[in-house]
């Protein structure tokens, strides 16, 4: 499993940023408070708008709005030129009513289709604006697009999904959930980058009987000949496991102190132990060993530590020495080929919909060229090559006809 960025058709200038949409959202709070001060007390009867904990709906502003008009209607027809520009100046506010009325709307449209991301495209609702591989200006623009995650196996696309978040971390769980949609069972191994490797996601393949051979972020650093670990680390302590406590490199024992519990952005609660030094006062360790004033705090994810070994012991295997070598020979390849080869490098529709049929067929013509290319290597005849060929076009569109349209058909009634 491996993920690339595909940028989307929309223009790059055609952004909406949450914190933009959150900020002028306040501010339009404060513009329509501040009006409704200013507007008639009798005729708005409420002292509540002054409370600025009182948040409006646009429901709210409209009936304020209606309650307004018929006030004014209400009043009776006056020849004095002062109170004709009283009620010039009321009917003014009650058309800038309605002008906040309308921009609440708009930036309740925008939190909606934001939804859980911080920015998309006005043109292509679905792209989320992040940044690509190919920065031809150099200069880390973002750009609207989708993170693009495969499957791959012998370099066929065996399963895909396109997701808004651009972090590879919390992309996983729901692609084996795709994976399973589709074949109506889970892989038994799972070879991807450090980019996976994530205490959510080894429980998950653990739980699931899924063979992880996934690296997790200091991997490849502790592989060098020349690494040798800090002894102040967490890491490098030695962890007496019955009775719960560390040694510090003074030999001073730490004791567990508690629990602390962190949620990921995905909602998954992580616990880490944290355990406390005596008295490190007067250490003449101290300078190396830590800054922070008092004694020295670790905090340990015990159950991280436990899927890092094991997930290190499948790593140096055999086994594993060979998926490590294949893995870059495998989805790499494949988005070599795509992206560098055929030039699919953005999509040609806009809309989530529409980008994963565009994406849908171009995984069923490249398995298709794969294979023919397969057949031809293997020295098999042009018939026969025909014959494979159209029995792959028809079991791959029938499933994917099967699976993906009807998930997207049931979403979409839903
Ligand atoms: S500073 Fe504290 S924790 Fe660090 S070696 Fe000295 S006594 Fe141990």
């Amino acid at each position: 499993i491996d993920g690339t960025k595909i940028e989307s058709k929309a223009n790059k200038y055609t952004f909406v940023w949450r914190k933009t949409v959150e900020r002028n959202r306040t501010r339009l709070m404060d513009k329509i408070r501040i009006l409704l001060e200013q507007v008639d007390e009798a005729i708005v009867q409420e002292n509540s708008i002054k409370d600025t904990s009182v948040e409006f709906t646009p429901c709210m502003l409209s009936d304020i709005v209606d309650e307004l008009k018929e006030a004014l209607e209400r009043q009776p027809a006056t020849k004095d030129k002062e109170e004709k520009k009283a009620l010039r100046k009321k009917k003014k506010q009650v058309r800038e009513l309605e002008g906040y009325r309308d921009k609440l709307i708009e930036y309740d449209n925008h939190l909606d289709t934001l939804g859980e991301r911080n920015s998309y495209s006005k043109t292509d609702p679905g792209a989320t604006f992040m940044r690509m591989k190919e920065d031809a200006m150099k200069n880390g623009q973002t750009k609207p697009g989708y993170n693009l995650q495969i499957g791959t196996e012998n370099q066929f696309i065996t399963d895909f999904r396109l997701f808004p978040n651009p972090t590879d971390t919390l992309t996983l769980i729901p692609f084996f959930h795709s994976f399973q949609y589709r074949y109506n069972r889970l892989p038994n191994i799972c070879v991807a980058d450090s980019g996976y490797g994530s205490e959510e996601n080894y429980r998950f393949m653990q739980e699931n009987g899924i063979e992880a051979f996934i690296k997790y972020n200091y991997f490849h650093k502790e592989q060098r000949p020349r690494y040798t670990p800090n002894p102040f680390h967490a890491e490098s302590l030695h962890y007496n496991a019955q009775e719960d406590y560390y040694v510090c490199p003074m030999g001073q024992h730490m004791n567990r102190i508690g629990t602390k519990r962190d949620k990921t952005a995905s909602g998954y609660i992580t616990e880490s132990a944290r355990y406390k030094a005596k008295r490190c006062e007067g250490c003449p360790l101290r300078g190396s060993c830590f800054k922070a004033r008092g004694n020295r705090i670790i905090e340990v994810n015990h159950r991280l530590n436990q899927y890092k070994r094991q997930a290190r012991e499948r790593l140096l295997s055999e086994e594993g020495i060979k998926h490590r070598g294949r893995r870059c020979i495998e989805p790499e390849a494949v988005f070599g080929q795509m992206k560098y080869n055929m030039a699919y490098r953005r999509f040609r529709h806009v809309g989530e919909d529409k980008v994963t049929m565009d994406f849908a067929f171009f995984a069923i013509a490249f398995n298709i060229k794969k294979m023919c290319a397969k057949l031809i290597k293997e020295g098999k005849g042009l018939i026969t090559v025909a014959k494979y060929m159209f029995m792959g076009l028809f079991i791959t569109r029938y499933n994917w006809n099967i699976a993906t349209c009807c998930q997207m058909h049931e979403e979409k009634a839903a």
